[in-house]
C-alpha cells in the first residue's frame, strides 16, 4: 500500500483491529519514508453472486444496492454507522452461507427481513410492506401485533 502523502511504496502496519463480528479489519499504517500515519479498512466482499428476480431476470449482487434499499427503510430512524455496518455484514454472511452462485430475490428479501426485524421494527415493517410480503391488511396487522407483543414481553422480563 502506497503512502498517500509521498507515494512511497512501503508502509508498515502498526496496529490491526478486527471488528467484533470478525468480518472487517482496520489497520493503522505508517509510511517508512515520511512517517505519515493512516488507516486502511478491509472487509469481506461477496463475489460472483447472482440474484434471480421474480420475473426470472438475473442481476449481479451489489452491496451498493442493498445499502440504498436499507437506507430507504431506515430513513429518519436512529441507527449508528456501526450498527448499520453490522446489519450489512449479517445479511451478507447469510447470503454467503447459502453457498450457491444464484439466489432468488425472495431469499434475499427473507434474509433482509430477518435482520431488519432484530435491528429496527419500524424499518422492518417498511421494508416488508414495500416487499409485499403482507398480502392483506389483516396479515400486516397480525405481524405488527406480534412485534408489539414481543417488545412488551422483553420489557417485562427485564
Ligand atoms: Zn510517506
Amino acid at each position: 500500500m502506497k503512502c498517500p502523502v509521498c507515494l512511497y511504496q512501503d508502509t508498515k502496519v502498526v496496529d490491526s483491529r478486527v471488528a467484533s463480528d470478525g468480518l472487517s479489519i482496520r489497520r493503522r499504517r505508517e509510511c517508512l519514508k515520511c512517517g505519515f500515519r493512516f488507516s486502511t479498512y478491509e472487509e469481506i466482499e461477496i463475489l460472483d453472486l447472482t440474484i434471480v428476480k421474480r420475473d426470472g431476470r438475473k442481476e449481479v449482487y451489489s452491496r451498493e444496492k442493498l445499502i440504498r434499499g436499507l437506507k430507504k427503510s431506515l430513513e429518519k430512524l436512529a441507527i449508528t454507522d456501526d450498527r448499520f455496518k453490522k446489519l450489512i455484514n449479517a445479511i451478507e454472511r447469510d447470503l454467503q452461507v447459502i453457498r450457491k452462485n444464484e439466489v432468488t430475490s425472495n431469499q434475499v428479501g427473507q434474509i433482509i427481513m430477518k435482520h431488519l426485524k432484530k435491528t429496527n421494527h419500524v424499518a422492518f415493517i417498511r421494508f416488508a410492506s414495500v416487499y409485499q410480503q403482507f398480502k392483506d391488511v389483516q396479515t400486516f396487522q397480525r405481524e405488527l401485533n406480534k412485534l408489539l407483543k414481543n417488545k412488551r414481553g422483553k420489557k417485562k422480563s427485564k
